[in-house]
């Protein structure tokens, strides 16, 4: 079924829950169609379609493991035969296991899947975009302010979040003559699953005081930031934008 639009269109993988779905209701309020990438959880892509369609705007629903490259291709055949191009991606998707073990506890499983889909799916949709995305289109990558904070228990997590931030640096420069800028924002702890799930309130209180604007993020502070480099016509390029409350 093709649909295609004249609204500027936005790829944001993982945008089932968390601030994958806060950046997808933000940016079709901006007035982009958007695809709505999940990996498992069906249900919630389809609530945050449903949400955007009540808004009057225009999405779908999209499955891919942004960890396998022929998924993430399809991933964008499936967006340009709907819309019939590609504007924006944000790189979203994310794991980080409840389990922090020092560096020298964690296994090659835990290892390989946050290597998996942080860095492998990001270069995955990165490669992607490259050679498929409109003249002018704009890329946003998720890191995280771990990478500044350095806290033990993140070793793996952090170093994929500063690869995020060195493919971003690069891919912007390598994109030359192409006009598509290639940013990313690196939220500090925002009220997420991927955040909360394994941490006892206490350690959640503790964190949360950390910042000097004392509370977490929410999923809408970091949509605003990712919206902000999303916009066309931009000057900010190649650049991390730290979205943290002033943590780091
Ligand atoms: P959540 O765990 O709440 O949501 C993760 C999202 O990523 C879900 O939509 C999930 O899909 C999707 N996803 C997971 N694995 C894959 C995969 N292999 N392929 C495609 N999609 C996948 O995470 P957050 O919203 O908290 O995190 C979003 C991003 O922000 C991540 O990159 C994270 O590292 C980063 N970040 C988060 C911080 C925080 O404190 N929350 C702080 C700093 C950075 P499904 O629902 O189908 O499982």
């Amino acid at each position: 079924m093709q649909t295609k639009t004249n609204q500027p269109v936005a790829i944001i993988t993982g945008a089932s829950r968390g601030i994958g779905a806060a950046i997808a209701r933000r940016l079709a309020e901006d007035g982009y169609a958007v695809v709505v990438n999940y990996a498992g959880r069906a249900v919630d892509a389809q609530e945050v379609v449903a949400a955007i369609a009540a808004a009057g705007g225009n999405a779908f629903a999209a499955q891919a493991d942004v960890a396998d490259g022929a998924a993430v291709a399809r991933l964008f055949d499936a967006a340009i035969e709907r819309y019939g191009r590609v504007d924006v991606l944000v790189n979203n998707a994310g794991v980080m296991p409840p389990a922090l073990p020092h560096l020298v506890d964690t296994d090659d499983a835990a290892f390989d899947s946050i290597v998996g889909v942080n860095l492998k799916g990001t270069f995955n949709t990165l490669r992607a975009a490259a050679s498929r995305m409109a003249q002018g289109g704009r890329i946003v990558n998720l890191s995280s302010s771990l990478v500044g904070l350095a806290m033990p228990g993140y070793a793996v997590y952090a170093a994929t979040k500063a690869g995020v931030e060195m493919m971003t640096n690069i891919l912007a420069k390598e994109l030359r003559g192409k006009e598509i800028r290639v940013n990313a924002v690196a939220p500090g702890p925002t009220a997420t699953e991927l955040f909360l799930d394994g941490k006892t309130d206490e350690q959640v209180q503790r964190l949360a005081k950390m910042p000097p604007l004392e509370r977490l993020g929410q999923p809408d502070d970091i949509a605003a930031a990712v919206a902000f480099l999303a916009q066309p016509g931009g000057w900010v390029n190649g650049q991390t934008l730290r979205a943290n409350g002033g943590i780091v």
